[in-house]
């Protein structure tokens, strides 16, 4: 008989170990997998099915030992219930992920032991034992073609139908054995073969599929989330807005984002993010430190509507992050104009004279370093001016201190009226002014000073009691030809501010060396008189306060 021919030749034997060696690898690929369970008893039920198929013969082993025909029948008839267990339920896992219907496996194991039990011992019939078999496998094959069909239907898969082939064979050789086992030119080992082949061809197919539908799953969770953050995007009650991190163009914006910056979100796309970002400063700085760290949090920003040009403050928070396989920044923009407001009221408390409201000598100290390392970046000159009121202790003694204050707060108006945005007024002590004055050469700083001593001189400062009060004020100029540090055009135009007052007051010095040397000498000799040199020239002056002073005009 052909069964007993399993080792007959070496070629038998070198496939049986092929076959054993890729049933095994089979087992091992599909090892992890979702389909594990299903494939593992299918293949279990493939084996099974081949020693019925051995089993089938009359010279096997179960008779060389002496057991009788009802045993043999009673085996057979198990292992084909089994069988087509291990296979409904694989094919149930296969194509269902889930396990068969536990209720009807029960039916269904019951009533094959039943049936066995009976037609082996008690109904014994050669003629019934005969047809006891093809029972069975009409009743298997019928299931499993209808499950097969049904999951074939629902899900194509090249794989499955691999799998679906080589069950298909293993009962073509169930079936040929068991009915034309008499013809010996077939010979049937080469089915055990190939269904092992198809079967690890199966397993790998399956595994590709299952990589498939992984991939195709992560997608759709991957195009669910990003729905999910659009929705969250738009939703949101704060303004925010996707950039490329090339190119700085807008690749989304949410409906607050639109209202704020001026553009629909349909046009987002044509606009840059220089646009609303106008400050270029600003944004490179907030660019650069976004780069750098990849998140920011609270950073300030300068921002504007397209539609009008007034930029106005808010604190963005922003991180990098892909859209869309794109480089780019996620930026929320949220409204800080109260709390720039409140740093304003802050900073003018911490930073301006109450009494004038001009900026203090702390601002004064603190801003125009920076203003004066713009100015030689730029290779542009600064100038200084020092503006000192002449005899103001006599204004006090007259009118009191009120009107003194009064008169304070008048010259600090004139000084401001009289020059440009970006020009600085301080007030650097009692009744003394410090000016920085940008972009300014000598020249014209001269010509600015005098100009703000003639207002001055000839503004009439009226008091509660219609009193007119005339004040005179000296002025130092120094510009930075002559020297770049602060420290040292501080002391420059102090000192030429007192050669002003040296000379006679209610007049503008420019800082000369020569002069504050020849000054300083004389100081030094008062010194030991002890006598001011300012007030050299007077010793025996009666000042009147509004005495005109002579003075020298540019
Ligand atoms: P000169 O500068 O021409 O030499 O004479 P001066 O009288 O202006 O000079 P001095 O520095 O001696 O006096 C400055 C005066 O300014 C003294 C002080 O009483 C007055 N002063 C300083 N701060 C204030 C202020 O806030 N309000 C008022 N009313 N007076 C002030
Ligand atoms: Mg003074
Ligand atoms: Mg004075």
């Amino acid at each position: 008989m052909l069964s007993t021919n399993i080792f007959y030749s070496g070629y038998n034997v070198l496939f049986s170990i092929m076959s054993l060696f890729i049933g095994i690898s089979s087992v091992f690929l599909i090892r992890g997998s979702k389909d594990f369970r299903g494939l593992f008893l299918f293949q279990l039920g493939g084996l099974l099915m081949i020693l019925l198929t051995y089993l089938t013969t009359q010279d096997h082993l179960l008779y060389k030992i002496g057991l009788n025909d009802n045993f043999v029948i009673f085996v057979l008839t198990l292992l084909s219930g089994l069988i087509s267990i291990l296979w409904i339920n694989s094919a149930t896992e296969l194509y269902n992920h889930r396990l068969a219907n536990r209720e009807a496996l029960t039916i269904y194991t019951t009533l094959t032991a039943t049936l066995c039990v009976y037609y082996s011992f008690i109904g014994y019939n050669s003629g019934q034992t005969f047809l006891l078999r093809p029972m069975f496998l009409l009743i298997s094959i019928t299931m499993l073609f209808l499950s097969s069909l049904v999951c074939l239907i629902r899900r194509v898969n090249i794989g499955h139908f691999l799998l679906s082939l080589s069950l298909f064979l293993l009962l073509g050789k169930l079936t040929v054995s068991t009915f034309f086992y008499q013809y010996n030119w077939l010979n049937l080992n080469i089915f055990n073969w190939i269904w092992t082949y198809i079967f690890a061809v199966a397993v790998i197919f399956m595994r590709f599929d299952m990589y498939r539908s992984d991939l195709k799953q992560s997608w759709n969770t991957i195009d669910k989330l990003n729905l999910q953050i659009i929705n969250m995007i738009d939703t949101s009650p704060f303004p925010i807005v996707i950039v490329d991190a090339k190119t700085c163009k807008f690749l989304t914006i949410n409906n607050k984002a639109a209202l704020l910056f001026g553009f629909t979100r349909k046009d987002a796309i044509y606009h840059l993010l220089e646009e609303i970002m106008v400050d270029e400063q600003n944004r490179c700085k907030f660019l650069a430190n976004l780069q750098q760290r990849g998140s920011l949090d609270d950073y300030d920003v300068m921002v504007c509507n397209v539609l009008s040009v007034t930029p106005f403050w808010m604190s963005a928070s922003a991180k990098s992050m892909q859209h869309n396989g794109i480089d780019a920044f996620y930026i929320t923009f949220q409204d800080i104009a109260l709390r720039k407001e409140r740093e304003n009221n802050l900073q003018n408390q911490a930073h301006k004279d109450p009494l004038t409201l001009t900026w203090n000598r702390l601002y004064f100290e603190k801003f125009v370093p920076e203003k004066i390392k713009e100015c030689i970046h730029y290779a542009q000159n600064f100038s200084l001016l020092l503006v000192d009121a002449d005899k103001f202790k006599k204004i006090n003694d007259k009118y009191g201190h009120k009107v003194g204050d009064l008169v304070l707060i008048e010259i600090a108006g004139l000084c401001r009226n009289s020059l440009r945005d970006d020009d600085i007024v301080a007030r650097f002590g009692g009744e003394e002014f410090v000016i920085f004055l940008n972009d300014t050469d000598l020249r014209s700083a001269t010509r600015v000073a005098e100009r703000l001593r003639q207002n001055i001189e000839s503004a009439a400062i009226k008091d509660d009691e219609d009193n007119i009060i005339k004040v005179t004020v000296s002025i130092g100029v120094v510009s930075s030809e002559k020297a770049n540090s602060l420290e040292v055009l501080l002391r420059q135009v102090d000192d030429a501010m007192y050669l002003a007052k040296h000379n006679g007051r209610n007049q503008v010095a420019v800082y000369d060396e020569q002069q504050v040397k020849s000054y300083q000498s004389k100081k030094s000799k008062s010194a030991k008189r002890n006598i001011h040199p300012v007030f050299q020239n007077e010793e025996s002056e009666e000042i009147s306060l509004l005495d005109n002073y002579g003075s020298q005009h540019f």
